[in-house]
């Protein structure tokens, strides 16, 4: 592939999802990935599910980041793991504020992932590549589209080197995002984020959980098929490898594949871009 790869994971909750990520792993190294990010927190995942699995990667000889969220955090804390996560090699994170379980308060010693990410900077300096979250869709709790750009540039002046996107299946989105980021000065790569689809219900249960839009086009189609599992995995193939397609033709600097811990549409994708 000419465009660089990374692969997103989960931290896995069992032995045997460990055991399976790892065979996963491996057969998307063959692809060569820039790195591979592993998420913290989310889902009711535990930071040492994340600090684990990061450790694994790096023991693999590829590249680990390791996602980084700051909601509840306090300084003292955010301090250590810092200094843990360096003495083990990481050499990226991707810096969140991330999402409070219902019924918590804000609490913590950081409002907005521009926080963390200053205090990253001013903490270790350039020990760490950073990436940063961007919405081309707009983040749900955004008060405006235009407050939502700018808290976006903001993290990028904070220090950020890098963005990836929350995944989308409409490019005009990213690529306004791009253009209205480059007239505030953001000239950083904003990577897109990918989610293959190869289940109806569980893409459906995401993006109204992240306010990722499905094109009504494909949300009739993906319910026209009901629980032909084989149709809908053809089908979102074919809509991914095009978004993909589209994405590297226009400029992409990279593509960030939310794996969901599954190899086989991954890799069918990057090999039909290849191939094209
Ligand atoms: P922020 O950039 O802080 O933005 C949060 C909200 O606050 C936005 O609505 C923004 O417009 C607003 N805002 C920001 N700054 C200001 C300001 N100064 N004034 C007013 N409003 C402001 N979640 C996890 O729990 N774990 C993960 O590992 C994880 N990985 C992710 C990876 C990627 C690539 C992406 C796109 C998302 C990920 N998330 C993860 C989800 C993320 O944590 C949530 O979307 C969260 O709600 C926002 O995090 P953020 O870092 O974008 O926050």
């Amino acid at each position: 592939m000419d465009l660089p790869l990374s692969f997103e994971f989960f931290p896995p909750k069992t032995a045997e999802g460990a055991e399976k990520l790892r065979g996963v792993r491996q057969q998307l190294y063959a692809l060569a990935p820039e790195f591979c990010s592993v998420t913290y927190g989310a889902g009711g995942s535990t930071q040492e599910g994340t600090f684990n699995a990061v450790r694994e990667i790096l023991a693999e000889g590829v590249a680990a980041a390791s996602h980084f969220s700051c909601v509840g955090a306090t300084r003292a804390t955010v301090r250590e793991q810092l200094k843990m996560l360096k003495a083990m090699g990481v050499e990226r994170l991707v810096a969140l504020r991330g999402d409070l379980p219902s019924g918590y308060g804000v609490g913590g010693e950081f409002q907005y992932a521009s926080d963390l990410v200053a205090f990253i900077r001013a903490e270790t300096g350039d020990d760490f590549r950073i990436e940063v979250a961007a919405y081309p869709e707009i983040h749900p709790q955004a008060r405006s589209a235009d407050a939502d750009l700018k808290a976006f540039v903001a993290k990028v002046r904070a220090g950020a080197d890098s963005a990836i996107t929350q995944y989308f299946y409409n490019t005009d989105a990213y690529f306004r995002f791009v253009d209205d980021a480059l007239k505030l000065g953001v000239t950083t790569p904003v990577v897109p984020g990918i989610m293959p689809i190869t289940s109806s219900t569980q893409l459906m249960r995401f993006s109204d959980a992240c306010g990722a839009e499905i094109p009504r086009w494909i949300r009739l189609r993906l319910q026209g098929f009901g629980d032909d599992t084989a149709s809908i995995k053809a089908f979102g193939l074919d809509v991914v490898t095009d978004l993909c397609d589209q994405l590297r033709c226009a400029g992409a600097p990279g593509l960030h594949f939310y794996t969901m811990n599954q190899s086989a549409a991954t890799m069918e994708i990057v090999r039909r871009l290849a191939a094209a």
